[in-house]
């Protein structure tokens, strides 16, 4: 940095400027040192760049020190002169903001305990634990902020779906909660909801507070979180809500700052929370809310610990736990986690979506690639954009490689091993559909809403049912119909028998090989005819 510049650095950036003990980059200084803005991230309000960091000053979004002076140097002349300038930005008055009263959400429903209970199994709701209020059948009955509500409008989402009927007000009331539904059912809406709504709240009723976080969700891919993170910032827009990523693979410094400028949300992978909890001084004892979503993957071996560290580090929050797929001890621990946990569950749990056509073929490994150029050479089959899912990250970017060289169509991997700028680019390329096959292991698997696909093939099975569930969740959302070719072979036994059952309860083909396998025939059956049948 030159030193010309640093007399006119504000106290509390020169502060941030030097490199931290990690050695990890800290506050950019010119603005050209920063990159572009990914769709959906803040931009500098000067130069358009990635709005890493908010100017204390104003609360502007702003890329590097050098905007940050341009924005001060604006404010000041702007001062100076009396007339003809826009007043300066001010939050929402407590009335635009409020004011959407007859709420069901305190449990005063005007539904008796009969009509509710029939709502409910009309939206294949069932509540387990003392929930205290009905479903909602619309936004505007929920006390919600005006301008969420507007929000949520413009987002198109016109009335709640049923997931979010009942676990919007049941977190607004201020329950734990662990709510199991399908993929793709709006989840992620059900409790953004509540903690903008909340957030607004508090800060609009203590206007001139410390703002500590809030709120906070953990997700456990980066690529969840980007998106976590901008359905936050859609919901929360005009509203005094600001949030921090906080995910490995990018700069913690620029992590650390923005939150202590004042954030409301904090969205964070487990590893780089835990790390952030070490190495700063952030105060989270204001947070209300501690979000899992994608609970039964947080609570694996492999992240669980992270996890508890920080629910530890955090006084005694409520606690809002999500997936489409639960387990009787991810219930024991959600029981343990949180007072009175209600468990809710819409729709089927632990199984794809009706709307979801599976197709499972019966290919041997070594046969596996020309299966897959076959299926994209196909005019019928082909359905693109297409993510394939593969077991390891050598072999995500070796069969990348393979499709483009030997099909011409576009295609690139993204796995654990590549740098977040990597990530990031193959994502963009992806979605804004430059690309049109992405070869992913499984953290594309978990939560993605990836808009414009229809179709997924397993190329490789995961380890569980339950990741078979989610990757082949990415094809539908919402009840819109996909699809999913699967392949599987004499390496995937130990996944028979609940593919088969999937596949049964789903009314899907089951290729012959599959059904007639003794790995796919449950063990109360074995038992009944007293000998294991072989293996044909
Ligand atoms: P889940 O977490 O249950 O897998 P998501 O939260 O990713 O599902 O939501 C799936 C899709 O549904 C997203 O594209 C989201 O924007 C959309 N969505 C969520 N709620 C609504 C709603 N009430 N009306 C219309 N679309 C919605
Ligand atoms: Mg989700």
């Amino acid at each position: 940095m030159e030193n010309g510049n640093k007399d006119y650095v504000p106290q509390s950036l020169s502060k941030a400027i030097d490199t931290d003990e990690s050695g990890e980059s800290a506050v950019k200084v010119k603005c050209k040192d920063q990159r572009e803005a990914l769709p959906g991230e803040p931009k500098c309000v000067v130069c358009g760049r990635y709005g890493e960091y908010i100017c204390d000053e104003t609360d502007d979004d702003i890329c590097s020190m050098e905007c940050k002076q341009s924005v001060l140097c604006k404010m000041a002349n702007r001062n100076a002169l009396p007339f003809d300038f826009p007043p300066p930005k001010k939050l929402p008055a407590a009335d635009e903001c409020f004011y959407v009263k007859d709420s069901n959400c305190s449990g005063s429903s005007s539904l008796t305990c009969e009509q509710t209970e029939l709502l409910r199994r009309k939206l294949g709701i069932v509540i387990k634990g003392d929930i205290g209020c009905a479903p909602t059948l619309s936004f505007s009955s929920c006390n919600l902020p005006q301008k969420l509500l507007q929000n949520l409008e413009t987002a198109g989402y016109e009335m709640p779906t049923a997931v979010q009927m009942q676990a919007i007000p049941a977190a607004c009331l201020g329950k734990n909660l662990l709510v199991s539904a399908e993929t793709g059912s709006g989840k992620t809406v059900s409790y953004l909801v509540p903690i903008v709504s909340y957030c607004a709240r508090v800060r609009l009723e203590n206007f001139h507070g410390e703002k500590k976080p809030l709120a906070m969700v953990l997700t456990p891919t980066r690529e969840l979180c980007i998106q976590v993170e901008e359905q936050a910032k859609l919901l929360g827009k005009g509203m005094p809500f600001k949030t921090a990523l906080v995910v490995g693979g990018d700069a913690l410094a620029g992590q650390v700052y923005r939150i202590e400028q004042g954030v409301e949300l904090i969205v964070a992978t487990p590893g780089r929370l835990v790390d952030l909890l070490m190495k700063h001084d952030i105060e989270f004892d204001e947070l209300k809310t501690f979000v899992l979503d994608e609970v039964d993957c947080l609570l694996q071996k492999g992240f669980r610990d992270q996890v508890l560290q920080i629910f530890t580090a955090l006084s005694r929050p409520q606690i809002l736990m999500y997936s489409a797929t639960t387990s009787p001890e991810v219930e024991k621990m959600a029981r343990t986690m949180g007072d009175g946990t209600v468990i809710i569950t819409a729709g089927m749990s632990n199984k794809p979506t009706k709307a979801l056509k599976q197709l499972v073929i019966w290919v041997e490994s070594k046969n596996k690639k020309q299966k897959l150029f076959d299926i994209l050479a196909s005019k019928q089959h082909f359905m693109p954009p297409l993510v394939v899912y593969v077991g390891s990250r050598l072999g995500a970017d070796l069969l990348s490689n393979a499709i483009t060289v030997t099909t011409g169509i576009k295609a690139l991997s993204i796995h654990g091993h590549k740098s977040m700028k990597e990530r990031r680019e193959a994502m963009k390329s992806f979605l804004v559909g430059d690309v049109q096959v992405m070869v992913a292991t499984g953290i594309l698997g978990r939560g993605m809403d990836l808009l414009r696909v229809r179709q997924v093939i397993v190329f490789d099975m995961p380890n569980s049912i339950k990741e078979y569930v989610h990757q082949i969740g990415r094809a539908s959302r919402l009840g819109e119909e996909g699809k999913a070719i699967v392949f599987v072979n004499g390496e995937n036994t130990n996944l028979f028998q609940d593919l088969v059952e999937i596949l049964k309860s789903s009314g899907a083909p089951i290729p012959r090989e599959l059904s007639n396998s003794h790995y796919a025939v449950n063990s109360s059956h074995t038992a009944r005819n007293g000998r294991k049948r072989k293996y044909t």
